[in-house]
């Protein structure tokens, strides 16, 4: 019999009632040190005393309006984004898939008012991950996502990750964007090189097409920078944003400049629940937090600090890890025995990693982490692959 909530996650068998920080609490008082962060996504631990104000503060006001009326939180984080980024203007979704979805749209439209309706292309790389929607897989190209779900939406074209050639001969009259994660998640935690990127950016310029970026997992302080491409020196035309935004209360954003955004007039999209009071209360503390200078530069500081300490872990054990990747606190460990392996050894000595694609077991604390808390991960990943040398 199907189970009643739908079966599409293999979930583990943990069941968490409580986080504080860095730490996931089981009902038996178990505590387990969160190196995933729900996937990236509680930027500030669990249960930050300022986004559990901004959150209850909200509750107890007002949770919904609808975009039928002005939202001051929205307003409030639009202006800081605009503020602290490339873009001129920003459209909130509830998720990353969401914003995927506008991405595509935004392209497609501004091309078609610019009197190019033929670039409807969008070119992605193999290994990317944009979501779960339709045109995400697509965009994504991955068969096991695709398979059984078609028809898909059309106009995706997918290149090999780093072959500059291939991307090349990708492009025509009808491209109208090139879409990629400055550092892929899912794919295995590859960071695109800061060369390529400009190289993009250089491409997109010359041949007039956008340059769109998906930093949905590597973006809001996860690589100590508020977003990856600041690393590059460029900026995108269109930019994907979720996860970390919200610190855990489901949010997204669409950033953009106003070049590219300028065929989205009043009515050529909408959502009933993005940017709500509730989700744009938690954002504009996320933000107060995260675009700090001196928060980021204590993010590059500690992922130094993991860095180093996960060079020393892989040397360790030879058998266990080959290498590390990544960027800021965005890290994996690439793993010579399976991944989920090395993943339910960490439940065993109580430390919760997330695998990715090309067997890498994904690192992704929340950024504000402590150092004894890096230390004390450190001792907890040493137990678990010291447990599968043992097996
Ligand atoms: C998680 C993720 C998405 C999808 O976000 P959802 O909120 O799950 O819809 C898109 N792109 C990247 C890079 C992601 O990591």
């Amino acid at each position: 019999m199907i189970p009643t909530i739908l079966p599409t996650y293999n979930r583990a068998p943990l069941s968490f009632v409580k986080g504080e920080g860095s730490w996931l609490i089981e009902a038996d008082g178990r505590r387990f040190l969160d190196l995933g962060a729900g996937i990236a996504v509680n930027a500030l631990g669990h249960a930050h005393p300022d986004l559990v104000a901004a959150l209850t503060e909200q509750a107890g006001r007002l949770w919904h309006t609808s975009n039928l009326f002005e939202i001051p939180h929205q307003q409030e984080l639009a202006d800081r984004l605009v503020e602290a980024t490339f873009a001129d203007t920003v459209f909130f979704t509830n998720s990353g898939t969401e914003s995927c979805e506008l991405a595509v749209k935004m392209a497609r439209k501004h091309f078609h008012e610019a009197g190019q309706p033929e670039r409807t292309g969008i070119i992605a790389f193999a290994g990317a991950f944009h979501g779960r929607s339709t045109a995400a897989i697509a965009a994504a190209g991955s068969e096991k996502m695709m398979h059984g779900f078609g028809p898909l939406m059309p106009g995706f074209t997918h290149v090999p990750w780093g072959n500059h050639d291939a991307l090349h001969a990708a492009i025509d009259d009808t491209t109208a964007a090139i879409l990629i994660e400055p550092v892929q998640g899912e794919g295995g935690i590859r960071p695109l090189p800061d060369q390529c990127l400009k190289g993009l950016r250089a491409l997109c310029d010359e041949k007039g097409i956008l340059l769109i970026l998906d930093e949905v997992q590597c973006g809001m302080g996860r690589t100590g920078r508020l977003f990856a491409h600041e690393w590059a020196g460029v900026t995108p035309d269109i930019m994907m944003v979720a996860k970390g935004i919200g610190g855990g209360f489901p949010l997204g954003a669409v950033l953009a400049t106003e070049p590219a955004a300028r065929s989205m007039t009043a009515g050529t999209h909408g959502s009933t629940y993005g940017g709500n009071p509730l989700g744009c209360a938690v954002g504009c503390a996320v933000m107060r937090h995260i675009a700090e200078p001196a928060f980021l530069a204590e993010v590059t500081r500690k992922a130094a600090l993991v860095r180093q300490r996960l060079e020393g872990l892989v040397a360790t054990h030879p058998d266990i890890f080959s290498g590390v990747r990544g960027a800021g606190l965005m890290l994996g460990l690439e793993c010579r025995v399976p991944n989920t392996d090395v993943a339910r050894a960490g439940h065993a000595a109580q430390i919760i990693t997330v695998p990715a694609s090309d067997n890498v077991l994904r690192l992704l604390p929340p950024l504000n982490i402590t150092d004894a808390e890096i230390a004390e991960a450190m001792t907890r990943l040493d137990t678990a692959a010291a447990s599968l040398e043992i097996a």
